[in-house]
């Protein structure tokens, strides 16, 4: 059943191209169910020796080297166990894949940041994790938790996948800041919190396993033991007359698997350059000939270590698949529904662009209509303004105090001036007429601003409910800013025609409203009695009444006539060509103008992508559990 590990690698390998390392919680995560194999221990307590002896390669960045060796002795004696290295080598998490190859194949490396390039010297691989992690993390020996991703081909590795994490510390080294004490514990607990990380704990033998930093991490995290296995290294360099077999027996410190001892290469022997082959021959005969570990020499060393760990790894994997299986599925699901929320990305040909804006303008003019039309509320409130606002205004409008008997007599005599009138006051109707419906304007006005007002109303609620326009800010604004600048012309125009309605009701009276009035002279008569009551109340208050019933019957055209010319300049325009000067502006942009109405937020351009990203990886993900499944 190699094709496990095999899958969950190359799971692995794609979360870390698409950018799943498990540090963005806003993001559906597939990094966190990864069943994974973490190293943790404090500084020096011989993690990369493990993995290296496991490999069978020396390929780990070590500290600084001679300059700093007796720098590191002086810290050790003054700080006694609580710094353990001089200098945290390991700053970025280190994935190491483990590919078992055919006897007699050629080993090599390749890593994931630098494409198919095999590195066959493994000293050349070492440089590169060195380089990498300051790439990442700059001169400043900073620690980053983007992993670095290594592939191993060898013929004498088992497929295995292991994380190097830098060493738990407990107080910063000159240099570095104090705060990576935490980074490092925060970085550290984010792997192995996971439920299906496996915790390989490294705790040298001659320290005491109840002050080791591994297993008190260990013990935190996974109180059973059930997914931690303990590593006793520097078995040889215990006292002589004491052994580890309290520890190896499960007696110090009980873990569910048995624990395993180690003996790597000591720093002479990697100062001497002691070839990793050599020193697992070394290992395999220190247990068999010890007096002490002799009896356990079968469950010892770096190769069983490694064998035990693939098998424990390949038993997780199977037990995760399902789960992992339905994980999957579900953050397709999430994923592919914020991406329908988020709409598609901008295109940056202009003929597109132009495409997009226009399909914005028709969504915000279809919402728009729909307000009109009843679809949507707001659009009765036009209505209100014919049915309520103008009736009332006009019947308030002062007619009384302008036909009350004073000033009709005062009007009429004005316009005779110095020949009073003969018959009938002419001049005097015309003038009571004229300023009877000059008051009309008022409400002709106010009738065009209320409507305009709901419009601009109807246009602001519209521009919000057009959810697509949101992304893009600038063409919000700008087809609001478009829509408000034509509402203000219709209203212009509507103004004008009203106004002029008006106009022409003083400008031609209804002679026959007139002609059907009745005659007020009877013929005969005495000429003097007649011109007498001519000058009497009731003339004039028969002149008043005559032109109040004139003025009804035009209060009561315009009544009916103002809306009419209300919705025709200013409803139907807005309904039918409200962006029309936009468009021909729009339409005249190119390039940069189109690209500049449409710079969505970039917020929202990050998310996108991200999700698309992560929505790739979950694909990818699901294809290989899928092909691993069907293989079976
Ligand atoms: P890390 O900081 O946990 O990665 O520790 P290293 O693997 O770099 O080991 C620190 C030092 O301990 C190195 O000088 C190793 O050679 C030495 N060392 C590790 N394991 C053993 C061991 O089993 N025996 C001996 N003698 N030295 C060891
Ligand atoms: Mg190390």
């Amino acid at each position: 059943m190699e094709s496990v590990i095999g899958l969950v690698n190359r799971i692995q390998k794609a979360c870390t191209v698409l950018g799943d390392y498990g540090d963005d919680r806003s993001l559906p995560t597939l990094w966190d169910s990864l069943p994974t194999i973490v190293v943790v221990g404090g500084q020096s307590s011989g993690k990369s020796s493990v993995l290296e002896s496991m490999v069978g390669r020396d390929f780990l960045p070590r500290g600084s080297g001679e300059e700093i060796r007796p720098f590191c002795a002086l810290f050790f004696a003054a700080a006694a166990a609580i710094v353990f290295d001089c200098w945290i080598v390991t700053r970025r998490p280190l994935v190491l894949q483990l590919y078992k190859t055919d006897q007699g194949q050629e080993e090599y490396a390749q890593f994931l940041h630098t494409g198919n390039k095999r590195y066959k010297d493994f000293s050349v691989v070492r440089r590169e994790i060195e380089e990498e992690t300051d790439r990442v993390t700059g001169k400043t020996k900073q620690i980053s938790s983007l992993p670095i991703n290594l592939s191993i081909y060898s013929p004498n590795v088992v497929n295995l996948t292991l994380i190097d994490l830098p060493g738990l510390t407990k107080v910063a080294v000159e240099g570095q800041p104090e705060s990576i004490v935490r980074e490092i514990e925060n970085m550290v607990r984010s792997y192995v919190d996971k439920p299906n990380c496996i915790i390989l704990a490294i705790t040298p033998a001659n320290q005491d396993v109840a002050t080791s930093d591994a297993i008190k991490l260990a013990r935190e995290v996974d109180p059973t033991g059930e997914r931690t296995f303990g590593v006793l290294t520097k078995l040889d360099l215990m006292d002589r007359g004491t052994n580890a077999l309290d520890v190896l027996d499960g007696r110090s410190y009980r873990l569910q698997h048995p624990w395993v001892g180690v003996v790597n290469r000591s720093q002479a022997d990697i100062n001497r350059n002691v070839d990793m082959i050599a020193a697992r021959g070394r290992e395999r005969e220190f247990f068999a000939t010890s007096p002490d570990y002799s009896h356990l020499a079968s469950r010892m060393g770096s190769e069983y270590l490694a064998k035990l760990l693939s098998k424990q790894l390949e038993a997780v994997i199977k037990a995760c698949i399902p789960g992992m299986m339905s994980l999957i599925n579900k953050s397709i699901d999430d994923l592919e529904e914020e991406l329908n929320h988020l709409g598609k990305p901008v295109a940056v040909d202009s003929g597109a662009q132009l495409y997009t804006i226009l399909e914005l303008c028709r969504a915000f003019d279809r919402i728009f209509k729909e307000h009109l039309d009843g679809g949507r509320p707001g659009g009765d409130r036009i209505y209100g303004v014919f049915d309520y606002q103008l009736p009332v205004a006009l019947k308030k409008l002062p007619l009384d105090r302008h036909l009350s008997l004073q000033n009709v007599k005062k009007v009429v005599s004005e316009a005779d001036g110095y020949q009073p009138h003969l018959i009938a006051p002419e001049q005097g109707y015309r003038r009571l007429i004229e300023g009877a419906l000059n008051y009309f304007r008022g409400p002709a006005e106010a009738s065009v601003d209320a409507v305009h007002f709901t419009l601009k109303e109807l246009v602001r609620k519209s521009i919000g409910e057009t959810k697509e326009l949101k992304r893009f800010p600038t063409l919000q604004a700008d087809i609001a800013a478009a829509a408000y600048e034509a509402l203000e012309r219709f209203r212009d125009d509507s103004k004008k025609t009203v106004l002029r309605m008006v106009d022409m009701e003083s400008s031609y009276l209804t002679v026959d409203f007139f002609r059907k009035l009745p005659q007020e002279v009877e013929a005969g008569g005495n000429p003097a009695a007649r011109t007498a009551d001519r000058y009497t109340e009731g003339h004039f208050r028969r002149i008043a009444s005559n032109v109040s019933s004139y003025v009804s019957m035009v209060s009561e055209m315009l009544r009916n006539n103002i809306p009419k010319a209300v919705v025709y300049c200013q409803v139907r325009e807005a309904k039918q060509s409200l962006l029309d000067h936009f468009y021909v502006e729009v339409g005249k942009n190119e390039g940069e103008q189109l690209t500049r109405l449409l710079d969505e937020d970039p917020v929202l351009m990050k998310r996108r992508e991200q999700c698309g990203r992560r929505l790739e990886l979950c694909k990818a993900a699901r294809n290989e559990i899928d092909s691993v499944l069907w293989a079976r």
